[in-house]
């Protein structure tokens, strides 16, 4: 038989503070900032890297929200078990559909407005630099991480859910690809980069790679910097940037090459 479990059980609000909840007072719940909603088994696990930096600071100052929701609150019985023996046999646990139902049914009952609805996984659709222009685009996203095996198949079909790949390898859970993928969508949500102009120049925006950085000293173990980047000729140094990238694109990323020309 399966409990009951209140409305909301398992969700907590995070962000990246080591004050306790009650004393937060000077960080605004901002209606309809951008919201990640995560459905894990290790919600201790967030806001992990996204606590730091620029990411952290929007995070402390409303500009986006993360909302945990963990699987365990979800699961059956005393034990409150969430996984079983994969059907038909074989190695490891599966993620039973039940259990997950009952947190994304939570998950999308609190989530406002269009928001993707993702599992993190290495059958999925490569993520990449235009999802998470779109996915910035939306008022959130939805994500389901995985453990174990996985989760049953039947779920992804009834809830239309779509997968998506960090790369392909596998990891141990779906917790570190989610973290890579806000963090690489949240820096596209506006006042979260100081520079305005750093997510415009920077690789994959313009379908190139980026060109190479230097800073001070001009001088480093008899290494200098280019000349054309001292010159002060502003058409100079953007003309040599531009070469640069699109050799750099040309010999470590033929796939984007041909694509950039074609669009070009
Ligand atoms: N048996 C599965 C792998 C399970 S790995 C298979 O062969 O496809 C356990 C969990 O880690 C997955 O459920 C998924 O949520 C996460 N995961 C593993 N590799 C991933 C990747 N490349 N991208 C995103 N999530 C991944």
């Amino acid at each position: 038989m399966t409990e009951k479990t209140p409305k909301s059980a398992g969700r907590v609000s995070v962000r990246p503070t080591l004050k306790p909840r009650e004393l937060i007072t000077d960080t605004p719940d901002l209606v309809g900032a951008w919201t990640a909603q995560i459905i894990t088994l290790f919600p201790q696990a967030f806001p992990g890297v996204l606590g730091e930096s620029l990411t952290g600071r929007a995070l402390q100052d409303g500009i986006w929200r993360l909302d945990t929701f963990d699987l365990r609150n979800y699961g059956i019985g005393k034990h409150r078990n969430v996984d079983d023996t994969p059907a038909g046999g074989g190695a490891g646990m599966v993620l039973r559909a039940d259990v997950l139902e009952q947190a994304i049914m939570d998950a999308r009952g609190q989530s406002k407005g269009v928001a993707p609805l993702v599992y993190l996984s290495p059958r999925g659709q490569r993520f990449d630099q235009a999802m998470a222009r779109s996915w910035a685009r939306a008022d959130g996203v939805t994500m389901l991480c995985g453990r174990f095996e996985g989760v049953d198949e039947r779920v992804l079909h009834h809830f239309n859910i779509q997968e998506v790949s960090l790369g392909d390898f596998v990891l141990t859970g779906g917790e570190i690809a989610a973290q890579a993928m806000i963090d690489a969508t949240v820096r596209l949500l506006p006042g979260v980069l100081g520079n305005a102009e750093s997510a415009i120049e920077e690789s994959f925006s313009t379908g190139l790679l980026e060109h190479p950085q230097y800073t001070k000293p001009a001088e480093w173990r008899g290494h200098q910097i280019p000349d054309v980047l001292l010159s002060g000729n502003h058409a100079k140094i953007a003309a040599w940037r531009r070469a640069q990238s699109e050799a750099l694109t040309k010999a470590r990323r033929p796939d984007l090459w041909v694509k950039f020309q074609q669009g070009d």
